[in-house]
């Protein structure tokens, strides 16, 4: 009882400034409402933009499903299965294994191991946690800068607003901002990795197309096409661009179910698309929205099914968005001023997502954090040695993935690798111990 109310009094006078309102962010605000930490959550986005942007993707949700419900509350907790893709469906069909296809003839190349994971969405997450326990989430707060000063921490806004707190954890995803303050802008700089990738979610299919899509797999299917993307467009010129294509190019394309909001009318259902490739031509090569749709077009037209079908649904005059693979590993350690600012999510390890991994991460992160400032606030130890500790934990774990991760990409590509990636050889297991 008098540790419960020592811990309050404490925590009145600590705040946690939450810079980033994704899911890590919100994993982290969660944790420490549940231990009754002083915090806020700022956000770049607008309220409505954050919550119906269409940035939605399916993530695979295995080792970290432990850390997101050690920081949930019990009535969360128990309605965890809100967030899957597929609500309805038998979440042990997600553990069947996934098959890996020629996506142009069909063929069966190999079969990934999917047991013990769970696919969610992403914009299910965050609305589960921002909603769930009504977080305070500042909305169009665009992190700026920070500004140590003794024991406090000063957060300056774009638009010239400013907060004070006891720490400041950057979770504004791999462009971070806070990480440009601990590292330098250099240092802090992503690392591109010559993949580009188009990924959106998409829904208006017909009954039948839904269905058609739905099989091979319940959940994820993926295809690497033996062919370079749009070879007809590559060989010569298009009506708007002349790509040279000097790399091997393999595509992987990961179609999966994203939303099944009624499960008796297909209608309804949502899916994400994703196409990758390597080399050639590249994000900035596809700014032009009729260069881009023409590239897309052509080449999802000789994909096999149901690859084809998912694919070419377009509106008129739709335009997909185009991203280049990118990545950054936490191998420098950084001043973090006695603790008082520090990363996490993809702030703090950005990584490519063939391995499925990044959202876990996320997920350890933030319960660690949580777990540390509750030491912080009771006085267990202090702020410097608490967050240095999570940092000298986190940086070579978020490290090895980052590679790991990079080196699935790769071996993925070619048919004589394949079965050598991290995936067939450890599954989704974590690759740190
Ligand atoms: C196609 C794809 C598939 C993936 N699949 C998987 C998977 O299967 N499994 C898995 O584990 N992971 C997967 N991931 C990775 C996963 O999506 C990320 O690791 C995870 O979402 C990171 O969450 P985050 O909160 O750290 O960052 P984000 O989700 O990027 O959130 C960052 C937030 O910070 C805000 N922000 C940015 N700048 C500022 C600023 N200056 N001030 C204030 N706010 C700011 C942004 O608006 C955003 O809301 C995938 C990623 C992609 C792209």
């Amino acid at each position: 009882m008098e540790a419960t109310k020592e811990s309050k009094i404490v925590s009145n006078n600590f705040k946690v400034l939450i810079i980033g309102g994704g899911n890590c962010g919100l994993a982290i605000a969660t944790g420490l409402k549940k231990a009754d930490i002083d915090y806020a959550v700022f956000e770049r986005d607008r309220e409505n933009d954050y919550y119906n942007r269409p940035r939605d993707w399916g993530m695979l949700l295995h080792w970290g499903t432990e850390y997101l419900e050690k920081v949930l509350p019990a009535h969360l907790r128990a309605r965890i299965s809100d967030i899957r893709c597929d609500p309805h469906g038998d979440p042990s069909a997600c553990s069947a294994p996934v098959p890996f296809l020629n996506a142009l003839t069909g063929q069966l190349i190999a079969e990934f191991p999917l047991e013990g994971t769970n696919r969610v969405s992403r914009m299910k997450l965050r609305r589960f946690l921002t909603q769930g326990e009504n977080l305070n989430v500042q909305f169009e707060r665009c992190f700026e800068n920070v500004v140590v000063e003794g024991d406090a921490v000063r957060v300056l806004f774009r638009d010239g607003t400013q907060e004070t707190g006891n720490l400041v954890i950057g979770c504004d995803g791999s462009h971070s901002k806070v990480r440009e303050f601990l590292t330098g802008y250099d240092a802090a700089q992503l690392e591109p990795v010559g993949l580009t990738m188009m990924n959106f979610p998409k829904s208006g299919y017909t009954a039948e197309e839904a269905h058609l899509l739905q099989t091979l797999h319940p959940v994820f299917k993926i295809a690497s096409h033996p062919e370079r993307p749009g070879n007809a467009m590559l060989a010569g010129e298009t009506k708007r661009a002349t790509y040279f294509c000097f790399a091997e190019v393999v595509v992987l394309i990961p179609w999966t179910v994203l939303d099944i909001p009624d499960p008796d009318d297909a209608t309804t259902w949502k899916f994400q698309n994703y196409i990758g490739w390597w080399g050639p031509p590249y994000a900035e090569d596809l700014q032009d929205p009729d260069t881009r749709m023409d590239f897309y077009r052509t080449w999802t037209a000789s994909l096999c099914e149901p690859f084809r079908t998912g694919a070419l649904k377009l509106a008129e005059r739709e335009v997909v968005p185009v991203y280049a693979g990118q990545q950054w590993a936490p191998t420098m350690a950084w001043d973090n001023h006695d603790g008082r600012v520090t990363l996490a999510g993809d702030a703090a390890h950005s990584m490519v997502p063939q391995r499925g991994q990044g959202l876990n991460h996320a997920m350890r992160d933030a319960s660690d954090l949580v777990d540390a400032i509750q030491g912080i606030v009771s006085r267990k130890n202090t702020l410097a040695h608490l967050i240095t500790a999570y940092e000298g934990e986190m940086r070579p774990r978020g490290a090895t993935e980052v590679a790991l991760s990079l080196e699935q990409a790769i071996k993925a590509r070619d048919k004589s690798t394949i079965m050598d990636s991290p995936l067939f050889k450890m599954g989704w297991r974590r690759g740190h111990t």
